[in-house]
């Protein structure tokens, strides 16, 4: 059978759909990279925020109307956790419903389907939609413990359940024997992994067996820790092993304490400092993102002074800044005082400014330098100022798809690691040019 995957959200989906495409390929069923050449179509949704609903149910509704004779229409994901039934019954030409990580569930549905609904798969097999890519996701958990009031994550995924360190170290094998360079390892919370197998700061072990058992990657890049939960032997680790990046994804969310109190978030202030420092003592090179959300239900102009001040102080590499959506799922909708959408909109671009200062002030003084740029694709096109003649690529400071570029001169493949020395500065990315 041809099936085509539609991914929507985060890279915890990006993962999932990985597995979902592992299921079918043992099945030997192909994945074409057009809905239009598929026998089915399998829709992996995201129901994190309103926006990401939306853009969920509009592409369900496309591939629904464009549905050809005989198409199965698959839906999976997150918004099914939560809406799976009334989607199925407002969209009739959805064939199937899966919830969130149910790859088996799909693998066996297309068994039932096997005998009456499908003929020979054709000779000339479509091109495989899947090219080897330079990095993949490797999600060591998924679901939540975590209380946040703002968050329905806990209601799509359920509570913390972590693959077994056993199944990773496979799967992170299976990776690099694809020719993988970097593995991202994502979760809903990265550093409370193995908390439900019993396990107690277990990240560190498992980063440990991860960099044995793929020596062959040079990148092991963390995402999504929390900060309550960042230890200092996860750093002092973190330091020690070869293939792991200095690094690491923190969403912070706020930083006044009183609105980190209303988030039901970690909100010792020192505590953050602290492990801050702690991350750059052990790594001073080390990379740090973070993200926050502006307009919180009451947060007051001194409160966001207060996380301004803090972005500025902590000058992370990295932020991404959200304004608050409330989720009729989440406690947080039913807050008081909620903030204007236009002042959210002016708040979310002064945290920005302030990051983009900091950006400005990281990269300039990476010129000079050198680094390994890890290549991802060609240049899609001139750039001004910069010309033609370069790849796309990134250094150890940039996770893929959310942070800055590397614009390598010169022709280079995907997949290579070029030393390069850095050459000019972006606001958010960097110019570079192969050394030796
Ligand atoms: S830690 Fe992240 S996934 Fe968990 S409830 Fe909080 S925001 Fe949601």
């Amino acid at each position: 059978m041809r099936y085509h995957i539609v991914t929507l959200g985060c890279a915890k989906n990006v993962a999932d759909t990985e597995r979902i495409a592992r299921v079918l390929g043992e099945g030997s069923h192909h994945e074409v990279s057009e809905p239009g050449s598929a026998d089915m179509v399998i829709v992996n949704t995201c129901g994190f925020i309103d926006a990401s609903k939306e853009e969920s149910v509009n592409t369900i509704l496309e591939l629904a109307a464009a549905k050809s004779d005989g198409q199965q229409l698959v839906v999976a994901g997150c918004l099914t956790a939560l809406h799976g039934a009334e989607l199925q019954a407002e969209i009739p030409q959805i064939d199937a419903v899966f919830g969130a990580e149910d790859w088996a569930g799909i693998g066996s549905y297309v068994q039932t389907l096997e005998p009456v609904r499908l003929e020979e798969p054709p000779l000339d097999i479509p091109e495989p939609a899947r090219t080897p890519r330079p990095s993949a996701y490797l999600k060591i958990s998924d679901g939540c413990n975590a209380p946040c009031t703002f968050c329905i994550i806990p209601k799509m995924k359920g509570k913390l359940h972590s693959t077994p360190a056993d199944a990773l170290v496979a799967e992170a094998r299976l990776l690099a024997a694809g020719g993988v360079r970097e593995i991202v390892l994502v979760a809903q919370d990265s550093t409370d992994y193995g908390r439900d197998l019993g396990l107690r700061d277990a990240l560190p072990e498992l980063l440990e067996r991860l960099s044995d058992a793929v020596p062959e990657v040079p990148w092991l890049r963390i995402m999504y820790a929390y900060p309550g939960h960042v230890t200092a032997r996860l750093a002092q680790t973190m330091a020690r092993l070869p293939n792991v990046t200095p690094y690491i994804d923190i969403p912070l969310q706020h930083a006044a304490e009183s609105v980190l109190r209303r988030m039901k978030r970690p909100s010792n202030k020192r505590m953050v400092r602290d492990m801050l420092d702690t991350l750059r003592q052990a790594m001073p090179d080390i990379s740090i993102r973070t993200t926050f959300i502006v307009g919180y239900p009451g947060e007051t102009d001194d409160e966001f002074e207060e996380l301004l001040g803090f972005v500025r102080e902590m000058a992370f590499d990295h932020v991404g800044c959200f304004t608050f959506s409330p989720q009729s799922e989440s406690p947080a909708a039913h807050e008081p005082n909620p903030v204007l959408e236009r002042v959210k909109k002016r708040r979310q671009r002064q945290l920005m400014e302030v990051a983009q200062q900091v950006s400005i002030i990281k990269n300039r003084a990476m010129v000079g330098r050198e680094i390994d740029v890890l290549v991802e694709s060609m240049s899609a096109g001139p750039m001004e100022g910069i010309g033609t003649d370069f790849v796309v690529g990134r250094s150890y400071r940039d996770a893929p798809e959310v942070d800055g570029l590397v614009l390598l001169r010169g022709t280079h493949a995907p997949g290579d690691f070029v030393r390069s020395r850095v050459t000019q500065s972006l606001a958010y990315d960097l110019v570079a040019e192969p050394v030796g």
